[in-house]
């Protein structure tokens, strides 16, 4: 039998908050030599190492898919990045690890068993360079659904909490806490139910998305609570924690395919917290096939009560 996921979430919390941790400590991140357009650096790595470490030391049946893996490490920044990365890992858990450990830790992809970790290290890494949002993302999915996810935001700014962290899912609930320390405080989405004060969130990167499209359904829908353009899997925790109604993410290219550890997280969450995730035809998103989401043209997720009237807007497009 699987550990149920309120357990499992447990153990995936601590994981994300320490990979939060090591996340801020690099304090001024340098991006690897290029690969194809993906910026990457050590912290993604870091990262990856922790979170993927509890999936293999806790749940060694769970499969993972997740973004990085450790060839390109070695070819970018070959065994003093691998020692960095030694360095910040054991910081962060206060243990002692050894590099072969943080290798295997990252390429670890688990067993055959029916629940996927989803993983997106640093989700943003552009914004994460830059200085702005970035979020260390973990989605449970079981047969195609997202059942629960983990979302470390450690720039946000909620409240008085600068760093928090968002979890829950379908029948759990939504979830915040300060990544400083705190206990979970339930959140759910906003109340809103027309167009007139409804807040539309985007990416910072025109190239993740199409913003002319994202213009044209904000004007048919008369949408006017404002767009505000965020990087990362932050826009979910947005519309969780109910700051915004309406996060859209229209297809970039005829031939991008959205990767599955851009959005099990957040889709989970959103859900928990009583929201809706479709893709832009108002279909639910295949999580069945792997690292890509197939079969759609871009992604909406609101607080559940615009979502109607954003899906008729998008029609003619
Ligand atoms: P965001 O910060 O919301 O713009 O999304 C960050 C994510 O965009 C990264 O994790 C990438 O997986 C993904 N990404 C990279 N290139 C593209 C693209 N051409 N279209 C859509 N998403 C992309
Ligand atoms: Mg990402």
């Amino acid at each position: 039998m699987a550990t149920p996921l309120s357990e499992l979430l447990i153990s995936v919390r601590a994981a994300v908050r320490a990979a939060s941790a090591l996340c801020l400590a690099v304090g001024d991140p340098e991006r690897l030599e290029k690969r194809g357009q993906e910026p990457v650096t050590l912290a993604d790595y870091g990262s990856q190492a922790i979170i993927v470490r509890a999936a293999a030391l806790g749940f060694p049946e769970d499969r993972v898919v997740a973004e990085e893996g450790s060839a390109h490490l070695l070819e970018a920044a070959g065994a003093a990045g691998v020692a960095e990365i030694v360095d910040l890992v054991n910081a962060a858990l206060g243990e002692q690890c050894s590099a072969a450990d943080v290798v295997r830790w990252i390429d670890h992809r688990g067993g055959a068993g029916s629940r996927t970790w989803a993983v997106d290290p640093i989700d943003g890494t552009k914004g994460f360079l830059r200085g702005d949002q970035f979020a260390v993302a973990v989605g449970i999915v079981e047969e195609g659904v997202p059942v629960g996810g983990v979302l470390g935001c450690p720039r946000f700014v909620v409240g008085e909490h600068t760093g928090v962290m968002l979890w829950g899912g379908p029948g759990i609930g939504a979830f915040i806490e300060p990544l400083a320390g705190g206990s979970p405080q339930p959140v759910a989405v906003s109340g809103i139910t027309g167009p007139d004060a409804a807040r539309v969130l985007g990416s910072v990167e025109a190239a993740h998305g199409d913003p002319a499209l994202v213009r044209r359904v904000i004007d048919r829908a008369g949408l006017g609570g404002g767009w505000v353009r965020l990087d990362s899997q932050v826009k979910y925790a947005a519309v969780a924690a109910g700051l915004a109604e309406i996060y859209i993410r229209p297809r970039s290219r005829e031939d991008w395919r959205e990767r599955t550890w851009d959005h099990a997280a957040g889709a989970a969450i959103v859900e928990g917290a009583g929201g809706r995730v479709t893709d832009l035809d108002g279909e639910l998103l295949d999580f069945t096939a792997g690292p890509t989401l197939e079969n759609n043209r871009g992604v909406l997720v609101t607080n559940g009560a615009v979502h109607d009237l954003v899906l008729g807007a998008l029609t003619s497009d």
